[in-house]
């Protein structure tokens, strides 16, 4: 069965077409070795007079889309960032090395969370947000953790608001932060999700199994049509292979599940290529967590104008509005679609790939 695996094919990396940094990052250690990353790749890297980004607005929406999606900047964490939240049911908290991403999916869930122009921000104090984690350890939060994930340790979520794995060429962070977690003497976890297949530098890193990396699939109406500038699935899956094979913990988000016309066909096609993404592997540790697709007023807004010709369903009168803690509204599927998906993934899921653990529905 192995030798069906998908093979591994050279990862598709992100250019930036413009590098800045400011005098606040270059005062890190992580800051100069990001820019010296980068000049090794042969890419300028402009050092901004001042902390603030200038120079990414453009004539139009399209042009400061278009300006910032191929801007990174070197910058310096917010002092806020440095408050963690809890982040369930993913983890028991968040924790960010970097803000924004290259890719265009046209459903992008950080086009609601995220105001401003679309640049993508990496941060220079790396060391101290690493060691700031210190403080967290042990405060699982009970919301977050089945019993089924209590030797996990306290996990800790670091794809909020990016994706690592589109950067971690540029930046060297989330390798820095395999490394930290695998030395932390205390049971912790590290967690990402991408949509990217760039594992080279991370396999044969000293893990200590206490990394798991997810990646986000999805059915190829969507996952073709729908994710500009990522990888593609069968080669993500090909990296979560590679991983789990050098012992990684790994994971499937199925996110966002989209009710698209004949979706039990193609979303069994995918759990095929799971399935023979997986064959084999000795010991494997697969997770998967399942994230129907939603949208908020706002983020529906944010997307149609980045992407004004996308085919993504977003028709308010077919969904069922929820309310958040603070009364935020997002519109989901209704509750028969709900349960048809559901109930389809769950079985198919067991059926298919019984090492599979479910975390959670949503
Ligand atoms: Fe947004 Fe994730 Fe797609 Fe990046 S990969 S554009 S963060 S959905």
């Amino acid at each position: 069965m192995a030798a069906l695996a998908p093979a591994a094919r050279p990862a598709r990396r992100w250019t930036p077409r413009r590098v800045v940094a400011t005098p606040a990052a270059l005062e890190h250690p992580h800051g100069r070795r990001i820019v010296a990353r980068v000049e090794a790749l042969g890419i300028e890297v402009e050092r901004l007079r001042a902390n603030r980004l200038t120079g990414v607005r453009g004539q139009t929406d399209r042009e400061t889309y278009a300006r910032a999606k191929s801007t990174l900047a070197i910058v310096v964490s917010p002092p806020a960032r440095r408050t963690l939240q809890p982040i369930a049911p993913s983890a028991d908290w968040r924790f960010d090395l970097a803000e924004g991403c290259p890719a265009h999916c046209q459903y992008c869930y950080l086009a609601g969370s995220l105001t401003g122009p679309p640049v993508t921000r990496v941060y220079a104090d790396l060391d101290g947000i690493l060691a700031g984690l210190a403080d967290y350890a042990g405060r699982g939060t009970v919301t977050s953790r089945s019993a089924a994930r209590v030797e996990e340790g306290t996990t800790f979520e670091a794809s909020c608001y990016t994706d690592p794995l589109a950067l971690e060429h540029l930046t060297g962070s989330w390798r820095r932060a395999v490394e930290h977690f695998a030395a932390w003497d205390a049971p912790v976890q590290l967690r990402w999700t991408t949509k990217y297949a760039d594992v080279d530098t991370f396999v044969g890193l000293p893990h200590a199994g206490r990394t798991r990396v997810r990646f986000s699939v999805n059915a190829a109406p969507v996952s073709e049509r729908m994710e500009g500038g990522t990888a593609t699935v069968p080669d993500r899956l090909a990296a979560l292979r590679r991983l789990a094979l050098d012992g990684y913990p790994v994971g499937l988000t199925v996110a966002p599940i989209i009710a698209v016309p004949d979706w039990r066909r193609e979303y069994g096609l995918l759990l095929d290529q799971v399935v023979t993404a997986v064959a084999g592997v000795p010991e494997l540790d697969l997770t998967a967590e399942l994230i129907t697709h939603r949208f908020t007023p706002g983020s529906r807004e944010v997307l149609l104008g980045w992407y004004p010709r996308t085919r993504l369903e977003m028709d308010e009168a077919t969904r069922r509005r929820k309310y958040g803690k603070f009364g935020a509204v997002k519109y989901v599927y209704p509750r028969e679609v709900m349960t048809e998906l559901r109930t389809w993934f769950e079985r198919e899921l067991v059926e298919r790939v019984p090492a599979c653990r479910i975390l959670y529905w949503t």
